[in-house]
């Protein structure tokens, strides 16, 4: 069966998803499609008091279904048949999410749905394995850690990876016992709606999800401040972390979880396998057109074996094709807007004016949407804004070192500290460096997250605040109270 459709004759959810339904609403927002330009639909935005029914629906639905006092194994049963219902409806979910978005109609099915589908579940079998903890404080007392879930949460999703993003948040704050008023990014809104609507189908009380559409500065904000939203999760920039944490704090006090942006280094040492790191560092820096958090946009490689790297990454940046997201041919990314396109070129062009040499790439594709040639910088220096800024495009620079010391230097970022990768065949220096990396996550010799959802994901310094994925992120969606009891 062809994946590949006509975004023409997409049927679209229409509006906000509250209370288990669809509330039609008027839209404000003009949306493009990335892959060819083409205004095709616009997004409402939700005002705080649409927001404040949003909060009294997850509010009523968590009193009124038991969801967070139920056996816990009902949760993960009707989780578990919500991934499922994913996984049988994998197609419109799909080009739900191709529409609007970054993401290859042809990727979506294998990759970010299964994976959503497959956290989901991880997620759901918590439940009835953490829990509360009866602790030793003496033979005259009981003591009891009781975990609880939070009530209302809040979580803010970005648009490079929608349906991953409200799987990261829904299945974690579901699974423990939570309701969740969700907003999505205005750009890509249309999978987390659907998404929504799979759940209740699964048997989700309607009411526990509720997907509000608009922007950071209404919408966003709103849920923020919200004083019946007990806690926050938010993924996106560090700028909009940044003035959500004022916004919470000058709103109240409640705990917030952010997972934002990065400018992360590969690191390559001579010794190697020299093709595996390069394939890998190329995957990174192509896949989505390097708009991921975690793209590898820093190569950092020992001098001597920098020519073999580089031929490999300009052999697969030159090979890239683009093609619209609805083709299910299609795997090179457009970007997601214009103004983000232009801000990716004008980061390039300022390297170039600085003396940096473009070895492919520095301009746009000549195709219709935002689409960007794979670009590599070299001769830049650790204060070039192509070193220091997250571009969220497909631009890699390069730098080279002599030793590890150097090579340390150069990797070290002053702001970021979300991924890092490391490439040697020497067991000792890959664990010595991957103590002293200052970065959440540290990946030698790969450079992917895969299936493994054990391992937590967040960022050191400011890419962020708290973990997402892992048993961290079930956590973070329970609060514990100490009880102790006089016997
Ligand atoms: P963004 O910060 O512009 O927007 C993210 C979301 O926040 C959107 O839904 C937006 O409407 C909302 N928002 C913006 N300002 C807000 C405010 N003041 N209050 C409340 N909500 C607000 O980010 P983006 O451009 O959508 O996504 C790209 C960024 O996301 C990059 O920096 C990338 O590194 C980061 N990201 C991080 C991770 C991670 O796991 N660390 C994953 C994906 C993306």
């Amino acid at each position: 069966m062809s994946l590949s459709f006509d975004p023409d004759r997409l049927d679209l959810p229409q509006g906000h998803f509250i209370a288990g339904r669809h509330v039609p609403t008027a839209g404000v927002l003009p949306m493009n499609r990335p892959s060819d330009g083409v205004e095709f639909a616009s997004c409402p935005v939700a005002s705080a008091d649409l927001v404040d029914q949003a909060v009294a629906s997850a509010g009523k639905a968590l009193a009124e279904s038991g969801w967070a006092t139920c056996a816990p194994r009902q949760r993960t049963r009707v989780l578990q048949r919500w991934a499922d219902l994913m996984e049988e409806e994998a197609v419109r979910l799909a080009q739900l999410e191709a529409i609007c978005s970054t993401r290859p109609v042809g990727q979506l099915i294998a990759g970010d749905i299964a994976v959503t589908a497959e956290q989901i579940r991880f997620f759901a079998e918590f439940a009835d394995k953490e829990g509360s903890d009866l602790v030793p404080t003496g033979a005259d007392s009981l003591g009891m850690i009781v975990s609880e879930p939070y009530g209302v949460v809040g979580a803010i999703t970005p648009w490079n990876v929608p349906l991953s993003m409200a799987g990261w948040k829904l299945g974690p704050a579901l699974a423990a016992g939570n309701a969740v008023v969700l907003k999505p990014s205005e750009m890509t809104p249309y999978s987390t709606l659907f998404m929504a609507e799979l759940a209740v189908r699964a048997g989700v009380p309607a009411g526990l999800i509720n997907i509000v559409l608009g922007d950071g500065p209404t919408t966003g904000a709103a849920i923020t401040a919200h004083p019946d939203i007990a806690k926050v999760s938010f993924t996106g920039s560090s700028g909009a972390g940044a003035s959500i944490m004022e916004n919470i704090a000058r709103s109240g006090v409640k705990p917030v979880t952010l997972e934002l942006g990065g400018k992360s280094p590969q690191v390559v040492f001579a010794d190697a396998d020299l093709d595996l790191a390069a394939h890998a560092i190329a995957t990174s820096i192509l896949a989505n057109a390097g708009q991921a958090c975690v793209a590898g946009s820093r190569l950092v490689v020992e001098e001597r074996v920098a020519a073999p790297v580089l031929d490999v990454i300009l052999r697969r940046m030159r090979a890239v094709a683009a093609g619209p997201t609805w083709d299910e041919h299609s795997s090179y990314s457009p970007i997601i807007s214009e103004r983000q396109r232009r801000r990716i070129d004008g980061v390039v062009q300022q390297a170039i004016e600085a003396g940096a040499e473009c070895l492919t790439g520095g301009a746009a594709i000549d195709h219709p949407g935002y689409f960007y040639a794979p670009t590599l910088l070299a001769g830049v220096t650790q204060d070039s804004m192509a070193v220091r800024e997250e571009i969220f495009g497909p631009v890699l620079t390069v730098q080279t070192f002599r030793d590890e010391e150097e090579a340390m230097l150069l990797a070290d970022h002053p702001v970021y500290g979300l991924a890092a990768g490391l490439f040697t065949r020497d067991l000792s220096r890959a664990v010595r460096l991957s103590r002293r990396l200052q970065a959440g996550t540290v990946w030698v010799n790969r450079y992917s997250r895969s299936r493994d959802h054990i391992l937590p994901t967040g960022g050191y310094k400011r890419s962020g605040i708290g973990k997402d994925l892992g048993r961290e992120a079930y956590l973070a969606n329970r609060k514990t109270k100490s009880v102790l009891i006089n016997l």
